[in-house]
């Protein structure tokens, strides 16, 4: 009896498909996002395994290509494992963009082989593999460029005159050239044609501002997706195409969802310069107070209710640990405490919730924004630590300001307010924050783990 391979190939492929699925909806709560990663990476291992064992082994170059392949591999995962043990909290944006801008190359890799090999011929096929090889370029080196701006290895924004023009020239003539490879295949054509792609990425990403990055990068996720998914129908490999549109889609509406948090088109975040401006934002009225660590933690000892308003600075400070065993001192003095997060607080989404779960704060105290803001005005104490853009009152009031219109966290209502943070530190947006400076709010300047530890300090001075 002949061995149904083919079969067997698919029904992997299927498996496949189904891990990536299953895996991805598995992250979709904190309490089983980490199985959810080890779900999709097994379907990943599936998929990797399959084209490698069903690989051809008649062509002549099999073994040597083989053995670079699993050279590769070695080297590729070595590199990852390191590099994601040692990658602090802070930098997983940098990290993401880097990965994914590796993800959009790979499938113009791909696609350049292709385009000389067995499967894009016929017109369909090669434009197919030619759009790919076009979105995948751009992701690779737009990614690369907003890796280099969060690392801070480059300008934040390069502005000049004429730079919308010049960057829909270089597209255009990078789609000309693609439409002229369909009529006959040569070098200088295929070189133009990469060399366009990869210059229109830097080229849009450059006048990007840094706040902006996140989102930039999560586009150019998107689009590494479509380029694996579309240089999966060239392959007719279905494991490609499936975690193509899965990485396509997820990434589309992680764009959306990040730009509505921040109450902005996507339109504006790639051609306005949003974060890179010091717009000061007026007048502000009032002056900054400044309060002991000590008095706000025993004001919070004698409060009913606190909500805690964690930003940013939590994740720079590392300070998520003694945070909550200070919850924890609180609580057993029968202190009502709540988290409430917003959409975009820290620099990439859901950072807050995964600084509170390493932490191990129970997901009952913590609250979405639009599930809390209306309990700050019952709570005695909101305890900002490290927050600035995400609560700032000229949000809802100040139309001069570059983030008017976003929705913040009310923790201006609440009886009084603490804010923790360094100094006269401006948030990502770089505007000027006036709950600073109103009569319910005092400063609690220092690195919010050494406040924190002061706040525990004082609190257990007092007793149970
Ligand atoms: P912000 O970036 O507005 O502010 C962080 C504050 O933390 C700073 O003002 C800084 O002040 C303080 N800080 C820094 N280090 C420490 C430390 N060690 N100890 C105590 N405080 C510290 O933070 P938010 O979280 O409120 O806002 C996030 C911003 O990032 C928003 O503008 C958002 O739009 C943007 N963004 C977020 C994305 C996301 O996906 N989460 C995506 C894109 C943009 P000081 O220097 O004085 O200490």
């Amino acid at each position: 009896m002949n061995f149904p391979i083919g079969l067997l190939i698919q029904a992997s492929y299927f498996a496949a498909a189904f891990l990536f699925i299953f895996g991805l909806k598995r992250m979709s709560s904190p309490v089983t996002a980490r199985g959810g990663i080890v779900w999709a990476g097994a379907g990943m291992v599936v998929a990797v395994l399959v084209s490698l064992a069903f690989a051809s082994p008649e062509n002549p170059q099999f073994k040597t290509n083989l053995a670079l392949i699993l050279i590769a591999l070695a080297v590729g995962n070595a590199w990852a494992w390191w590099q994601g043990r040692r990658v602090p909290m802070t930098s997983m944006p940098q990290m993401v963009a880097l990965y994914n801008g590796m993800g959009g190359g790979a499938a113009a890799a791909i696609a350049a082989v292709e385009l000389y090999g067995a499967h894009a011929q016929g017109y369909g096929p090669q434009g197919l593999a030619l759009l790919g090889a076009l979105i995948g370029g751009v992701s690779f080196s737009g990614s690369l460029v907003a890796w280099a701006k969060l690392e801070g290895k480059m300008q934040k924004s390069i502005r000049f005159s004429g730079q919308k023009i010049l960057n829909a020239l270089v597209l255009l003539a990078t789609l000309a050239v693609g439409v002229w490879i369909l009529g006959g295949l040569t070098e200088l054509k295929v070189s133009l044609f990469f060399a366009g792609a990869l210059a229109f990425g830097v080229l849009m990403t450059i006048p990007i501002g840094g706040a902006d990055m996140p989102v930039v990068i999560s586009l150019y996720n998107a689009f590494t997706g479509m380029a694996v998914g579309l240089e999966g129908f060239v392959l007719q490999n279905p494991a490609m195409i499936i975690a193509g549109v899965l990485v396509g889609s997820a990434g589309t509406l992680l764009t959306i969802l990040m730009a509505r948090a921040m109450n902005r088109s996507l339109a504006n975040i790639l051609f306005s310069n949003f974060g890179e401006v010091d717009v000061g934002g007026g007048e502000i009225a009032g002056t900054l107070k400044s309060a002991e660590a000590g008095d706000a933690a025993i004001q919070m000892r004698y409060a009913s209710k606190v909500i805690i308003a964690p930003g940013y600075g939590l994740a720079v400070a590392q300070a998520q640990h003694k945070l909550y065993e200070f919850v924890k001192l609180l609580q057993e003095r029968g202190v009502e405490v709540k988290f409430a997060i917003h959409p975009v607080a820290g620099r990439m989404p859901g950072h807050m919730n995964v600084l509170l779960a390493e932490a191990g704060v129970p997901y009952d105290i913590i609250f979405d924004m639009e599930d809390i803001n209306n309990e700050f005005k019952e709570a005695d104490v909101a305890l900002v630590i490290g927050a600035n853009d995400t609560v700032n009152p000229a949000a809802r009031t100040n139309k001069a300001s570059p983030i008017y219109g976003m929705p913040i966290l009310n923790v201006d209502q609440a009886k009084q307010v603490y804010v923790i943070k360094r100094g006269q530190g401006k948030g990502y947006s770089g505007v000027e924050n006036e709950l600073f400076y109103r009569d319910n709010c005092n400063m609690v300047y220092g690195d919010a783990q050494k406040v924190m530890v002061q706040m525990i300090q004082a609190v257990k001075e007092l007793g149970a």
